[in-house]
């Protein structure tokens, strides 16, 4: 008996002409996330990925968690591979199901048959394997209006495929499709969200963390790297730029009003972010931004900080409430790392009463008098390259 993973692909299938290079996508992306649990034969027909595993030793429970992490995916599932032979197909189905069925009280059976040359009609294939399954369980029911478990027999090229139930697959476009970005990422809960969010939407990512030691310390920048680790089963390999802040952030405490430090701050990580962005070639700049959630988060700080920067500025969070955030924070499995206590550069030398309302003129005017040219080409002379996800 074998066990492969049928996918069905998500809104790929919308994309016409450009549905090749997606799928490819999809397909480099599937092999990079299983490629360290052993060899696949990996094939696509129909709308249907077929994922193989080549040796017996396979963790195939590895294999499908990490099938459910990769975006473009609508649903998979795990199916039972066999010889395209009547007998071999009823007896392997009355085996493979025991768990299921043993549960079950109503069944359908469904069958598709895309190797026309197989013998027996769709029909006669599910009255076979209803019937044997009814025999051998017979507690259950057919039900083919409202069943319980459905359980489908496909015949395609090399094998007949048995399966039953469908799991959910990650949903979105396979990242890669959409070209590349940088996400600047805090220890926080919103911003690996936000990271989340538009790997989701197809982006491959850079991750742009700005750190101030001694302020904030070597294990808060390690903690970023967790979350980045763990936001990467979903967005793939990335690599994470740290800044080193410390200076600026001093000279912002020296030489700004107090009132406007923040806005002055996140200006200087949009100018820096950019520039890193840039020379990576990432199109795009990524937040965790939401409307309102703090004093450089009101419509009027906004136009500050955007500013600051020439290229488009994704803001995913932007119209969502903090409990909504929180959720997908759970569902990804970044909340728990994100609520452990560590300082943020953004906490360091925070105003007592930060501007809610910031007049562009007069940031620009306090932010020219004091100078940051220098300091900013010397913290893009010293930026630290992490590997995340390898
Ligand atoms: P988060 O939970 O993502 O930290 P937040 O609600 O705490 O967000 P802020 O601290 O104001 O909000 O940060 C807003 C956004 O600025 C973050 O979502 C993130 O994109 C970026 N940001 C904040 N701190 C850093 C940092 N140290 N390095 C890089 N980006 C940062
Ligand atoms: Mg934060």
């Amino acid at each position: 008996m074998k066990e492969v993973i049928l996918i069905k692909l998500g809104e790929i299938v919308l994309k016409g002409l450009n549905r090749r290079t997606f799928e490819d996508i999809l397909i480099k992306n599937i092999k990079q996330r299983i490629k360290p649990l052993g060899k696949f034969e990996i094939s696509i027909a129909q709308s249907t990925v077929c994922v193989e595993p080549l040796s017996d030793d396979i963790d195939i429970d590895e294999v499908s968690d990490r099938i459910g992490h990769v975006f473009g995916i609508a649903a998979y599932s795990r199916a039972l591979a066999v010889e395209k032979d009547m007998d071999t197909i009823i007896s392997s189905a009355v085996e493979y199901l025991e768990e299921t069925m043993s549960t079950a009280s109503t069944v359908k059976v469904e069958s598709k048959r895309s190797d026309k040359k197989f013998p027996l009609t769709s029909p006669q294939i599910s009255a076979e394997v209803g019937g044997a399954l009814l025999m051998r369980y017979s507690h259950l029911t057919v039900d083919v209006h409202n069943p319980e478990t459905v359980v489908t027999v496909e015949i395609r090229d090399k094998y007949a495929y048995i399966r039953s139930g469908v799991i959910k697959g990650a949903g979105g476009i396979p990242t890669g499709t959409s070209g590349k970005a940088a996400i600047l990422i805090s220890g926080g809960i919103d911003s690996p969200v936000a990271a989340y969010m538009m790997a989701k939407r197809g982006l491959v990512l850079e991750g742009i963390h700005f750190a101030s030691p001694p302020y904030t310390s070597e294990r808060a920048e390690q903690k970023v790297a967790e979350l980045m680790e763990i936001v990467s089963k979903y967005a793939g390999r990335m690599v994470m730029i740290t800044v080193p802040f410390t200076k600026i952030q001093e000279k912002l405490h020296k030489d700004c009003p107090e009132e406007l430090f923040t806005i002055i701050m996140r200006r200087l990580m949009m100018k820096i972010s950019q520039r890193i962005a840039e020379k990576d070639e990432c199109s795009a700049l990524i937040t965790g931004e939401s409307l309102g959630q703090v004093a450089s988060q009101t419509l009027q700080a906004m136009v500050c900080t955007d500013e600051a920067a020439d290229m488009p500025v994704f803001r995913p969070l932007i119209g969502m409430d903090k409990a909504d955030i929180i959720e997908i924070s759970r569902k990804i499995g970044t909340f728990e790392t994100s609520i452990q206590p560590y300082e943020d550069c953004c906490t360091v030398f925070t105003p007592k009463h930060p501007r809610t309302r910031p007049v562009l003129k007069y940031v620009l005017e306090a932010e020219r008098a004091a100078g940051f040219d220098e300091l900013i080409e010397e913290a893009l002379n010293n930026l630290k390259v992490t590997k995340i996800g390898f």
